[in-house]
């Protein structure tokens, strides 16, 4: 079958762009989250082929031919998301879409049409050169690509002044799992509806080959500025009165001591404060500085301090390397979760209790993504080569998980790890609704397949949370002996 696959494939797209052999498709067998090897015993995790097609055409080609012949294909970016979404399961062609580079701007309609494999920073950047911007874009934007992020979450930087990704996508370019090409645009209603199904469907229902964006002109005016804070109720009131019209900064964030001493530990200089929080303010000169104002007074009610400019223009550059205390692991490990902002002391406080129960080396970050929403990145250091205690440390992201839960909010993203929350998040309804569209759109099931909806380990049977759970409590156990 596989000396089969690589022939008709090779047929399709030409032999430079597949790869059979083991050592290459090896490096596709995991995403950014480390894993431990144990996880061959459910799943099988190294795809049967990698293909990397260079045009949407090719791409089509590809899913026709997986469509007949029923087989697994599983979309990839850059692999920066963390919960399994391009990690096979049971085998399958690992599809990377990074070679998917157009790029094309109508000035004239302030509007970017890009390739799923184009960069967030380059296409920032590109914009910035012509005196555009996008409102959005993930912190992981230097490697994360245009459709990796349009399938996944769509909450990032710049949420919080434009909300969702979503509001700025005018049209999808898709290829269904039999290889027909869509262009979908946001003017129909009937395509504007696919489009927000295709939004956060993590590959499970097509391929994303190219977006159209709405920009605009660049702003006037970026400030950003660094505040200490003596605690999280403190940081809370002063969010909940900025966070509206016209003083709405563009982003705000917040890291807890124990991130800034583990950011310390790796050389990093950062301040000596109880909680460090970047509030970024863009729009026309005047009113920036009118924001700005009230942002120093309303610090001042509460006895926080502004920090020297220096540390908030270091802070403004390090958005997009939040991850570096990896360094310091030297694995990391996070939890990733969403929840309304008047919970964030509360999901602060249990956090800490789990931090201590395992006498973990953990710091917490967070970013406001909507008015009334927090993501909640609690992070920690571990360290894979010791691999049973390593193990005994997964489960704590889902321990995280369920905090989230609790607090009104739930997980960011299902993948393979969060699928086990999807129910508890959407809603019974709503679940009925997806699974339906998910046949319709996908009937021979080959959308990265055993994931989100339903688990399947590596033997057809279905892998339920407890059961994961206590695969993985039962491995973790192994660092007693
Ligand atoms: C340091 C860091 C910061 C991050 N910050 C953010 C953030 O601010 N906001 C946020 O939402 N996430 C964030 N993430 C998570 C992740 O980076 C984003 O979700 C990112 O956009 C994923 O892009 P990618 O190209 O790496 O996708 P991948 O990881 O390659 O893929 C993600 C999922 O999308 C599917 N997929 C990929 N490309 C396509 C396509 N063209 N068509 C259909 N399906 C596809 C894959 O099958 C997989 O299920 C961060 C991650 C890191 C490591």
């Amino acid at each position: 079958m596989t000396d089969k696959l690589f022939l008709d494939l090779v047929n399709i797209v030409g032999e430079s762009k597949v790869s059979d052999k083991l050592y290459e498709r090896m490096l596709y067998d995991h995403d950014i989250a480390p894993l431990p090897p144990e996880i061959s015993l459910i799943f099988n995790t190294i795809p049967d082929i990698v293909v990397k097609p260079s045009s949407v055409e090719e791409t089509s080609k590809i899913l026709k031919y997986a469509y007949e012949n029923k087989i697994p294909v599983i979309p990839r970016g850059a692999s920066t998301w963390g919960f399994g979404g391009t990690i096979p399961t049971n085998g399958g062609i690992v599809l990377e879409l990074t070679e998917l580079k157009k790029l094309s701007l109508d000035v004239e309609n302030q509007t970017v049409t890009v390739g799923a494999g184009i960069r967030w920073k380059s296409l920032i950047d590109y914009l910035e050169n012509c005196g555009y911007t996008f409102n959005v874009y993930p912190s992981s934007a230097i490697s994360a690509t245009i459709g990796g992020w349009i399938a996944t979450g769509g909450l990032g930087i710049g949420s919080l002044k434009h909300g969702h990704l979503k509001e700025h996508v005018i049209g999808l370019q898709i290829i269904t799992s039999n290889g027909e090409i869509k262009n979908l645009s946001n003017d129909n209603q009937s395509e504007s509806k696919i489009i927000d199904e295709i939004i956060g469907s993590e590959g499970t229902l097509g391929i994303i080959t190219e977006a159209t964006l709405q920009i605009i002109a660049s702003p006037e005016k970026t400030i950003s500025i660094a505040v200490s804070f003596n605690d999280f109720n403190s940081l809370t009131s002063v969010i909940e009165k900025v966070v509206v019209e016209p003083v709405k900064p563009y982003f705000i964030e917040a890291q807890d001591k124990d991130y800034l001493d583990l950011k310390k530990a790796i050389g990093i200089e950062s301040p000596d404060v109880p909680i460090l929080a970047l509030f970024v303010y863009n729009g026309s000169t005047s009113q920036v500085e009118k924001d700005v104002k009230t942002l120093n007074k309303l610090v001042l009610e509460v006895k926080g301090s502004i920090l020297p400019s220096e540390f908030a223009e270091k802070e403004w550059i390090e958005r997009f390397y939040y991850m570096r205390i990896r360094k310091g692991g030297p694995t990391l490990l996070a939890g990733e979760i969403t929840h309304p902002l008047n919970k964030l002391e509360e999901v602060v406080n249990e956090t800490r209790i789990i931090k201590k129960k395992h006498n973990l080396r953990m710091g917490i970050k967070c970013i406001m993504v909507a008015e009334d929403t927090v993501m909640f990145m609690p992070m920690y250091l571990a360290d894979e080569r010791k691999r049973w205690k390593f193990v005994s440390l997964l489960p704590i992201v889902n321990d995280i998980t369920n905090i989230g839960l609790n607090a009104g909010g739930g997980p960011y993203g299902f993948g393979i790890w969060n699928s086990f929350f999807l129910g508890k998040v959407i809603g019974d309804q709503k679940l009925v609704e997806i699974k339906a569209l998910k046949k319709k759109m996908d009937p021979n099931n080959i959308m990265n397949p055993s994931k989100k909806y339903k688990v399947m380990t590596k033997f057809g049977i279905p892998l339920w949370g407890f059961t994961f759970k206590l695969f993985t409590s039962v491995l973790g156990l192994l660092k007693y002996f």
